[in-house]
Formats: structure tokens, C-alpha cells, sequence
């Protein structure tokens, strides 16, 4: 058997082993085994392509490559060691941004060195497809380091609004076909870095335009761009695990991302087009009125009073990982007979899953751990609901004001129960970067402090109540 067949039966294996990984993560219970795939996939793919290149390279050539994966696969190994739960979102969107550099790079050197044994029609395909790659590589480029940099609130989250921002989109992509045309009749080096420009400022500008509350579609669907400017690639580079991978990737971060909008409400071309045809962000979101405060013994009484408890974590949460406290408070409530259960949003915190995740770590009980749709209706007949580091996920502005930027996404109606405690550091607003009009409701009371502090300090203020323990068994609302 030749290298070269070799190698390409080692491709289909690697392909099969990563369509196995995809559906292993497509749920909680196989996730394990589908990233075990996913990496027997990738270390077959890299002995393949080694051995391939080997073939027409020199020594020194292959001793490059292999140091260029060992300090590319130890920087890998040390961030996906180092980095929090509620950091992951922005590390896979500066990786994706990496694989639309490296498709840039591709489709560059795909016009700096071209086979000479190209001609005629085909030799227009192969600049068609280096455009393309370029194209998409750059988008994804700088539409994820703007995504990183908003994720890790380097930048605000806010949209920008540049004046007549859908005529630049617009305008970016016909000029992007114009130059195509223009490439493929008269292939130069000046239209190869206009179309670069062009593609790297629409990456920036589509991130740019949508909202904080977008981000997870964002995330999802720069994972999709990652996935066809690797396609790109594969079609430039003759590599056709490349173009399989490429195309699973890109189909299934579409997919998602759909789901996703689904999920929130929004459009999923609205949300791909840099937030076209949602209303501008509200500039002076007006006066709110006064807030009141509560202490966390002040709190403790309530809950010691209550017969229903609904707990809903966000993004605070996870930042002063305060699951442990907080399902200790759960048992302890459940000890006096208060119904307890927790609410979930499915953006809530960073990533999707990460309250689940966080809650089954601190071992809460499935069954009172419920979905937004299970559980809205019943806010209503509800004693406290605890908001603990949550904000967007809670926000009334989603159902009452058509002009806010999170209109429309769904939201947990926490503001219909009897009591709402919010725990947070400030008034400072969620992640879209939108005032909460729940701080100011009457039956509303901010509970201020590093919300980990703040549940320890209940816990305490539980224990020092008088109040008597109630029956467990037989105990509703
Ligand atoms: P938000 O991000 O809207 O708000 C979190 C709140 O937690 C803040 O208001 C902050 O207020 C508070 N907080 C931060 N640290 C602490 C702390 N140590 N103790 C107490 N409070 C704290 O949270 P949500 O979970 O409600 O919403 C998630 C947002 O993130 C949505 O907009 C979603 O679209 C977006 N997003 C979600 C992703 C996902 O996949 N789930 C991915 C990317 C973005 P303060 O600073 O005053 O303490």
C-alpha cells in the first residue's frame, strides 16, 4: 500500500471517528466517550498528515512540524487545563479564530503558489476557491477576536450602531462577489488584499452589531464559520478530510445556532446578519425609581416563613461558585418543609448546560431542577424567589418593552412571586448590558454582596431561627 492510500483510508477512519464524537456529545451521558473520539479522530488525522508531507519535505521540514504541534498542542493542553467553567466561551471563540487565520494563511499561500499544472477552467475554480477561503477565513477571524473580546468583557457587550450598519453588510458582500468576478478573470495581488480587507472589517463589524444577549448564538455560529472556512481550506489544499470535518463542523454549528434563536426568540438570519431588523439598542433606558435592600437575616426570616421557594442561578452564580452554599440552603428549607425547586434559564451563565452543571457538581437533586418552561407558570404562586446572579435571564424588559434590546427573548417570571431577593455586588446591569426594571419593583429587595458571602450568611441566619421545624413528609405548598 502507497503513503498516499494509506493516509486517505486513515482519513476516512479519522472522518468516522469524528462524526462517532459528534453524536457521542450530542448528549450528557455519552459526552465522555464523544471527546474520547473526537481525540483518537484528531491524533489519527495529524499521523496522516505527517506522514503525507513526509513524502516531499525535508528533514528539517518534518522536524518544524513536529515542534510547531508539540508547542501547539502544549499551549492547548496548559488553557484547557487553566480555564474556568465560566471562561469557555471565550477560549473556543479565540480558537475559532485561530482556524480563520489559518484558513487566511491557506487561501494566501493557495495564490502565492499555485500548481503549474493548472489551466483554463480549472485554474479559475482554484482562484474562485482562494477567494472564498480568504473571505470566510477573515470574517471568522475578526468576528471572534471581537466575540473573545466582548465574552471576556474586554470591550462592552452593547451592539454597536454605526449609522446605515446593514448598507455596510450589504455593500461588504456585493463588493465581495464584484471582486470575486474580478479575481477569477484577473487574478492580482491587489484584489487579494482588498478582499481581505473587506472580509476582515464585515468579521469585525457583524460581532460588533450584536447584542450581549446574542452572544451564545454568536459562539455557536462562529463555529459554524470556523467549520467552512476549514472546508475552504480542505477544497484548496486537495485534503479531503479537511472538506468532511470542515462540513461537519460548519453544518452542525448552523444547527445549533438555529436552535439556539429558536430558543430565544430571535431570528436566525436577523442574528447571522449582525442583528438585522432588531430595534436599536434603547440609549436612556429613563429613570427607575428606588431600590430597597434586605440583610441576609432579614432574608433568612423569609425563607424561614415561606411554604414555596424557587431558586433562579445566572452568571453570579457561577462567578463566586456558590452552588455548595446554595444547595446546602435548598436541604436545609427542604429540612423545614419549604417546597423547594430551581428555575432554569438556558442562557443563563456562560455556556449552554453550565447551571445543570454546576448544580449537579454541588448534588441537587434532578427532579427540582427544572427548565424555564416548566416552571414560569408557577412564579405566580410562589412565596420568595431567590435571583442569585442572575440578571438578563430575569429581566421583565424582555416581555414589557418592545424597544429593548433583549425583546422578545424569554425570560423567567420571577417578578410574580410574593417576594423576589436579588443577590448581586451592585446595580450594575446583566451581560446585555440592559437595566433590570425588577430592581425596582415593589416586591422586590436587593440583597448586596458576593453572593458565595451572602447564602453562608443565611445559612447562618437559618440556623439561629427559632422557627420550628415542620413535618417533612406530606408537605406541599
Ligand atoms: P448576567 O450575565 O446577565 O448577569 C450576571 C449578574 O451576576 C450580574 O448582574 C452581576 O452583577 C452578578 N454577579 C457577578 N458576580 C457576582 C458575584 N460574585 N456575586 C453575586 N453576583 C454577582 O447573568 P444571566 O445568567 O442572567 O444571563 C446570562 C447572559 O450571558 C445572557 O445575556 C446570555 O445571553 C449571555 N451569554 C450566555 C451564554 C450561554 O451560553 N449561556 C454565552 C454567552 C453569553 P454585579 O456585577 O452587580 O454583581
Amino acid at each position: 500500500m502507497t503513503t498516499d492510500t494509506a493516509a486517505q483510508a486513515a482519513y476516512v477512519v479519522a472522518a468516522l471517528l469524528f462524526i462517532l464524537s459528534l453524536a457521542g456529545l450530542s448528549q450528557h451521558r455519552t459526552s465522555r466517550s464523544g471527546v474520547v473520539w473526537g481525540i483518537a479522530g484528531m491524533v489519527v488525522a495529524l499521523a496522516a498528515t505527517v506522514g503525507l508531507a513526509s513524502r516531499s519535505i525535508s528533514a528539517t521540514g518534518l522536524v518544524l512540524i513536529v515542534v510547531a504541534t508539540a508547542v501547539g498542542a502544549g499551549i492547548g493542553l496548559w488553557r484547557a487545563k487553566v480555564v474556568e467553567m465560566t471562561g469557555m466561551p471565550e477560549l473556543i471563540a479565540i480558537m475559532h479564530s485561530l482556524v480563520g487565520l489559518a484558513a487566511t494563511f491557506v487561501g494566501w499561500n493557495g495564490y502565492l503558489d499555485v500548481d503549474a499544472e493548472l489551466s483554463g477552467s480549472l485554474l479559475g475554480i482554484h482562484h474562485a476557491e482562494v477567494f472564498i477561503g480568504v473571505f470566510i477565513g477573515a470574517v471568522t477571524f475578526t468576528g471572534s477576536v471581537v466575540a473573545y473580546l466582548k465574552l471576556s468583557a474586554r470591550i462592552a457587550s452593547r451592539p454597536l450602531t454605526l449609522p446605515g450598519k446593514h448598507v455596510l453588510n450589504i455593500g461588504a458582500l456585493v463588493a465581495f462577489v464584484g471582486l470575486t468576478i474580478a479575481f477569477v478573470a484577473r487574478p492580482n495581488m491587489g484584489l487579494l488584499i482588498a478582499v481581505t480587507v473587506v472580509a476582515l472589517a464585515l468579521g469585525a463589524h457583524l460581532v460588533a452589531s450584536i447584542g450581549g444577549g446574542d452572544m451564545p448564538v454568536v459562539v455557536s455560529m462562529l463555529n459554524s464559520y470556523s467549520g467552512w472556512a476549514a472546508a475552504a481550506s480542505g477544497f484548496l489544499l486537495a485534503n479531503n478530510l479537511l472538506i468532511v470535518t470542515g462540513a461537519l463542523v460548519g453544518s452542525s454549528g448552523a444547527y445549533l445556532s438555529y436552535i439556539m434563536c429558536k430558543a430565544m426568540n430571535r431570528s436566525f438570519i436577523s442574528v447571522i446578519a449582525g442583528g438585522f431588523g432588531t430595534p436599536a439598542a434603547a440609549a436612556d433606558e429613563g429613570e427607575q425609581g428606588e431600590h430597597r435592600e434586605i440583610s441576609a437575616e432579614e432574608t433568612a426570616e423569609l425563607l424561614g416563613n415561606a411554604t414555596s421557594v424557587i431558586i433562579t442561578p445566572g452568571y453570579g452564580m457561577a462567578v463566586a461558585q456558590a452552588q455548595y452554599p446554595v444547595a446546602e440552603l435548598a436541604r436545609k428549607l427542604r429540612e423545614r418543609g419549604v417546597e423547594v425547586r430551581f428555575g432554569i434559564h438556558q442562557v443563563a451563565g456562560r455556556l449552554p448546560g453550565h447551571m445543570n452543571v454546576l448544580l449537579a457538581e454541588a448534588n441537587v437533586p434532578y427532579d427540582i431542577v427544572l427548565e424555564m418552561d416548566e416552571i414560569n407558570d408557577d412564579f405566580a404562586a410562589t412565596s420568595v424567589v431567590l435571583v442569585i446572579g442572575a440578571n438578563d435571564t430575569v429581566n421583565p424588559a424582555a416581555t414589557d418593552n418592545p424597544s429593548s434590546p433583549i425583546a422578545g427573548m424569554p425570560v423567567l417570571h420571577v417578578w410574580e412571586a410574593a417576594n423576589v431577593v436579588v443577590f448581586k455586588r451592585s446595580m450594575a446591569a446583566g451581560y446585555a448590558g440592559v437595566q433590570n426594571p425588577l430592581f425596582f419593583r415593589e416586591n422586590t429587595q436587593m440583597l448586596f454582596g458576593d453572593a458565595k458571602q451572602r447564602v453562608e450568611d443565611i445559612l447562618r441566619g437559618l440556623d439561629a431561627l427559632d422557627t420550628p421545624v415542620r413535618e417533612m413528609a406530606g408537605t406541599s405548598r
